[in-house]
């Protein structure tokens, strides 16, 4: 490990996507920065691996581009349940599919340029009255950045484990495919055991990722529902082993303590379903630098619960959908008849359009033909 040095004013456990863009937010308001994660770069992680336009727009914010060489966009989302099928493209602007260890290496190299001090293969161990523990050594800090993911320990270390909803969990796997990307959109295949996931990463590549309350399932179980995607597949290079991840839905009652403070999976997670995790991140990074400037944690609460909302209620409506096959199959089929609905809600979702906006008319419209379905 590099030499590390003693004092600082953030300090970053975890170079996940939260802890870099967190790092790069502070870098940016002119604030030191150490970032030490346990892991070595390119980190990997299983994820479906879209990240949405106001994900984008974020990291934008940050000064982060991701070329187009390394990624591929898509223009919306289609839903499908082998019956029923509905797309809807963005109204502004497209999303991202990148391979994670892609996203990470661009992270590192803005982190890099930006002066940011980092250590990789570095445990943090505990956490010291004005700083932290890493090998043996106290760093002195001004702010503890709790970026270290969904079983976070700086959380457990500050008290602020305690929850406002329970919790949820899901499993997830994913692969990649070598393979040109046949659909501008992110493809999502509804099953009664979860959801199938076909993002395009690559101008030759895809990710197919799994979801399912299961842990017991694979996405071969869910080729097999979906035929058409394993003729698609068949022949196709298999570029990745199968990799698994949880995803948990934790909604905690506070973000910060004293000079702690979290974000990302560490500050509470939707379910993977949304889509929107990595996009929740890069905002919520923006909005803490804002708050180091005013030196206002809670103004970063205000802003967390703002950020995370929307994807909390989207979640929740997907979820009840993946949980009632009967609910499933009639809102897809309205949905299918009510095309614009759907582009709507996929607005809404995105951010790009106030929830107020669709209108009454159009959900009676679409309540009816629920009912008829
Ligand atoms: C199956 C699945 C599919 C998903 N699909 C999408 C999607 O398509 N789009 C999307 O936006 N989101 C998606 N997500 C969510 C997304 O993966 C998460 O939101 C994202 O990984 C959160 O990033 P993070 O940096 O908070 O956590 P992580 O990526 O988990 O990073 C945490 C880091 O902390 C480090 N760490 C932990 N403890 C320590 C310690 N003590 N000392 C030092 N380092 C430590 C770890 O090594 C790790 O690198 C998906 C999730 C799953 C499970």
């Amino acid at each position: 490990m590099t030499k590390m040095r003693l004092e600082t004013d953030v300090f970053v456990v975890g170079g996940g996507p939260a802890g870099l863009a967190a790092a790069i937010a502070a870098r940016n308001r002119g604030f030191s920065v150490t970032v030490a994660d346990v892991a070595q770069p390119p980190i990997d992680k299983a994820c479906a691996e879209g990240i949405m336009p106001d994900g984008l727009a974020a990291l934008r914010k940050l000064g982060v581009n991701i070329p187009l060489d390394a990624a591929s966009s898509f223009q919306g989302i289609r839903f499908s349940d082998g019956e029923s099928s509905v797309q809807a493209r963005f109204a502004l602007g497209s999303g991202l599919g990148t391979r994670r260890t892609k996203l990470h290496e661009i992270l590192i190299d803005r982190a890099a340029a930006a002066g940011i001090d980092m250590h990789w293969g570095a445990r943090v161990t505990g956490s010291a009255p004005d700083g932290v523990k890493i090998n043996g050594i106290n760093v002195r800090c001004r702010w503890l950045v709790g970026a270290d993911g969904q079983n976070s320990r700086v959380r457990c270390w500050s008290g602020l484990d305690s929850v406002r909803t329970p919790l949820s969990t899901r499993f997830g796997f994913r692969r990649h495919y070598r393979v040109v990307p046949w659909s501008e959109f992110v493809e999502v295949y509804w099953t009664k055991h979860g959801q199938l996931y076909v993002t395009p990463v690559g101008p030759e590549e895809i990710c197919v990722a799994f979801l399912s309350r299961n842990p017991e399932l694979r996405l071969e179980d869910a080729f097999a529902v979906f035929p058409q995607i394993n003729a698609r597949l068949r022949g196709a290079d298999l570029i990745t082993r199968e990799q698994g991840a949880v995803s948990t839905r934790r909604a905690l009652r506070s973000v910060h303590r004293g000079s702690t403070v979290l974000v990302g999976e560490a500050s509470g997670s939707v379910d993977a379903i949304t889509g929107d995790g990595l996009s929740m991140a890069f905002q919520q990074a923006y909005a803490l630098a804002e708050a180091f400037v005013n030196d206002d944690l809670a103004q970063y609460q205000h802003a967390h619960r703002r950020i995370e909302r929307l994807p909390r209620l989207m979640a929740n409506l997907m979820l009840l959908l993946d949980r009632s096959h009967w609910l499933r199959a009639r809102s897809l089929r309205a949905l299918e008849a009510s095309p614009t609905l759907f582009t709507r809600m996929l607005a809404v979702h995105t951010g790009e359009l106030p929830l107020f906006q669709i209108g009454i008319e159009e959900t009676l419209s679409f309540g009816c033909r629920l009912l008829r379905a």
